[in-house]
């Protein structure tokens, strides 16, 4: 008999779906022309790219003008920050971010701290959520940045960024306001505009596309310093060839998601909230962080009391089904996670934490037979475990 193969580590990365593997395929073999080049094949790629940037600019409601292709979510946060932070400094050099940011926002914050910058980091409550008077309450006359995840990877917990944006505006209508999207893309309400977002960073290979390959929504208002320096492309805000088969898969993906973007998500929510009534029925069980309509509709972390993350992790993957400890886009930073500390998980429970994240291809049957394997699993860890 097969072994079952349930994937449950969407926010680590997902599949490829079909359709954009054939679309990269085709790009790949036909569009292979450097897009600068002024030949037709240059052409042709050139306008698979402006095509690209139509529709993922049609997705946020913006200009082509305000999307610049990255490498990965990585880069679009680190130019995000350093980029517009450098090149504001002249007018401050004051900066606000969270606790338990990704670490291309956190490492991004320390590369500003060596060149000067102070940087203000707003603690979260309980359920990973910072408080958005606190944010206003921070920001000053030299605050040139505020940066913050939409949606929290380890925890899927939801940031107020609406109401932030409005906070920031009003407080300082100078400082920039960036949005580190790349687990809420796809998922959650996006209108950089009347948000109040200038900068919003996404990625493609959390969107069914493939890795290699994101973006940076950037306001034609804002000014940034360039962090690739080379040939000028993309305006000069980013230099370096286009990856044109993983812009193509990604436009078509980001277009697939947006055009069944409320059944996926409210099917997404209805598993959500299937699977942890579910999970609360098994003995010494606990949920990090909210999990109803004010969470992310396909992140659950889950507290196995008297279990090693590790080990739990290991035994569902002998049995075919692939989760995460903590966070796997974290995994050159091993440790207890600072989101679940900062959130005030118990210490017991701090290494005995799993992360169960779905995408719209998740089904009840994947997550029944998670559950059937949890059930009768978790006791003989246990026994291995308690003295
Ligand atoms: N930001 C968040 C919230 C993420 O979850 C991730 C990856 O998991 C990133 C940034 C980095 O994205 P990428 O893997 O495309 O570099």
């Amino acid at each position: 008999m097969s072994q079952k193969l349930i994937y449950l580590d969407n926010s680590a990365t997902t599949p490829v779906i079909p359709e954009v593997a054939d679309e990269m395929d085709r790009v790949l073999r036909n569009c292979f022309g450097n897009p600068s080049s002024m030949h037709h094949l240059g052409m042709d790629s050139s306008k698979v790219i402006k095509e690209a940037r139509q529709t993922v600019a049609k997705t946020l409601k913006c200009r082509e003008s305000e999307i610049i292709f990255t490498s990965c979510g990585t880069e679009a946060d680190n130019l995000a920050i350093i980029g517009a932070a450098t090149r504001a400094s002249r007018a401050g050099k004051h900066v606000i971010t969270s606790d338990i940011e990704h670490p291309a926002v956190l490492e991004s914050m320390k590369a500003l701290e060596t060149c000067g910058f102070e940087v203000t980091y707003l603690p979260v409550n309980n359920d990973a959520v910072i408080d958005a008077e606190e944010l206003k309450a921070a920001i000053r006359p030299d605050t040139v940045l505020v940066s913050l995840m939409y949606v929290n990877n380890e925890v899927g917990s939801v940031m107020p960024v609406a109401e932030a944006g409005r906070a920031i505006k009003s407080a300082n209508p100078n400082t920039l306001f960036h949005v580190d999207a790349v687990q809420a893309y796809t998922k959650m309400p996006l209108r950089p505009q009347s948000m109040g977002i200038d900068l919003l960073s996404a990625s493609g290979h959390k969107i069914h596309a493939s890795k290699g390959v994101g973006f940076l929504y950037a306001s034609d208002k804002v000014k940034f310093n360039t962090l690739m320096l080379g040939g000028g492309q993309q305006s000069g805000r980013r230099s370096g060839t286009e990856n044109v088969p993983g812009i193509a898969g990604m436009a078509l993906a980001a277009d697939k998601a947006f055009s069944s973007m409320e059944e996926d998500v409210a099917r997404m929510y209805a598993l959500k909230s299937y699977f942890i009534g579910e999970l609360l029925k098994l003995d010494g069980v606990y949920i990090n962080g909210r999990y109803g309509r004010d969470s992310a509709p396909h992140i659950i972390s889950a507290s196995f009391e008297g279990i090693r993350s590790q080990v739990l992790l290991n035994a569902l993957d002998a049995k075919g089904i692939c989760v995460s400890s903590g966070s796997a886009c974290s995994a050159n930073h091993p440790g207890i996670s600072r989101t679940l500390k900062s959130m005030g998980v118990k210490s017991a429970l701090l290494d005995s934490t799993i992360r169960f994240s779905m995408s719209a291809l998740t089904t009840k049957e994947e997550l029944d037979y998670t559950l059937e394997v949890l059930n009768d699993t978790l006791p003989v860890l246990r026994r291995f475990t308690r003295k």
